[in-house]
């Protein structure tokens, strides 16, 4: 779960570039966590974290680029599968 995974902080948000069309979020580590949200990205699509508006873009998104130049790579932030 979560592997081919990219994080970035983006104006003070994260956003996450994924690999694949099929996500889950529980809001990173520590007291920011959240029930587990599931979301399907259709193909180069986004969609945003109902929990905490983490947004996943699948890779190939028209913001990829934006958000590799952009944005702050984090380290990645693995749930626990
Ligand atoms: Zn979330």
């Amino acid at each position: 779960m979560n592997q081919g995974q990219e994080f970035f902080l983006v104006d003070d948000r994260e956003v996450v570039i994924s690999q694949d069309l099929y996500v889950c979020c529980d809001g990173g580590t520590g007291a920011l966590g959240h029930p587990r949200e599931y979301m399907t990205l259709t193909r180069h699509g986004g969609n945003r974290c109902g929990y905490c508006s983490r947004l996943f873009l699948h890779a190939g998104h028209a913001d990829e680029a934006m958000v590799r130049e952009k944005g702050i790579p984090l380290p990645n932030v693995v749930a626990a599968a």
